[in-house]
């Protein structure tokens, strides 16, 4: 699969697009178990993104997944801006000049790092890790990704956080999905959307 300037078009937009649906959905994820925000901060960084569509998918992948990581950084905000910019960028940095689909798990996995790094988090904390860490799995081990991502959403449910905001509710954050983890599982479906389609 060539990531051609029509595929990378497609991509940011359904990835953009998806986000900003549901963005109330997210925000009322955030407030059951953070401050409410999620929703907002994520709507506005891919509002961002999609309103400069045109210049980002003129890049090459590598570069493209980059400058959306930049955009995050810079207008999502909370403590899921600098994450979510750090996965986007450290995918770019991760790729090859000519990635294919196959150079995916070991990007992937390189982001996960950075993410884990930058939070000081890691799986079971009840967080995004808990959703990029399995769909890196399915991606490596050819799996139903999109499901996998759903399931692991699903799954952080009945975790306590111990990272974030939700972290501060102890066992009251008990019993809730967490937001950023849906907002990964969000991501997953749409690029994975546009990718069986292509
Ligand atoms: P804030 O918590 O500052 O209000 P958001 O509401 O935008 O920021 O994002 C909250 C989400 O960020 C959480 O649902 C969780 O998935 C993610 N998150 C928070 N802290 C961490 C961390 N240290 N590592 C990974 N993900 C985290
Ligand atoms: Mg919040």
């Amino acid at each position: 699969m060539a990531f051609d300037e029509p595929l990378r078009r497609r991509l940011v937009q359904a990835v953009a697009e998806t986000v900003i649906a549901h963005a109330e959905e997210l925000t009322a994820l955030d407030q059951a178990i953070g401050d409410g925000d999620h929703g907002l901060n994520m709507k506005r960084g891919f509002a961002a993104v999609l309103a400069d569509c045109d210049s980002i998918a003129a890049q090459p992948l590598p570069k493209m997944l980059h400058a959306v990581g930049m955009a995050l950084v810079m207008k999502v905000g909370g403590a899921s801006g600098p994450l979510f910019g750090t996965l986007f960028m450290q995918l770019g940095k991760s790729l090859p000049d000519h990635p294919t689909l196959a150079d995916a798990p070991a990007a992937l996995a390189a982001a996960i790092e950075a993410v884990k790094a930058r939070g000081k988090a890691d799986v079971g904390a009840k967080t995004m890790l808990d959703v990029l860490v399995p769909v890196q799995a399915a991606l490596r081990d050819s799996r139903d990704v999109p499901a996998a991502a759903d399931a692991a959403a699903q799954a952080t449910i009945p975790m306590q956080a111990i990272r974030g905001r939700a972290s501060f509710l102890g066992a009251r954050s008990v019993g809730h999905l967490d937001p950023g983890a849906r907002s990964v599982a969000l991501i997953v479906r749409a690029v994975c959307g546009v990718l069986e389609g292509a």
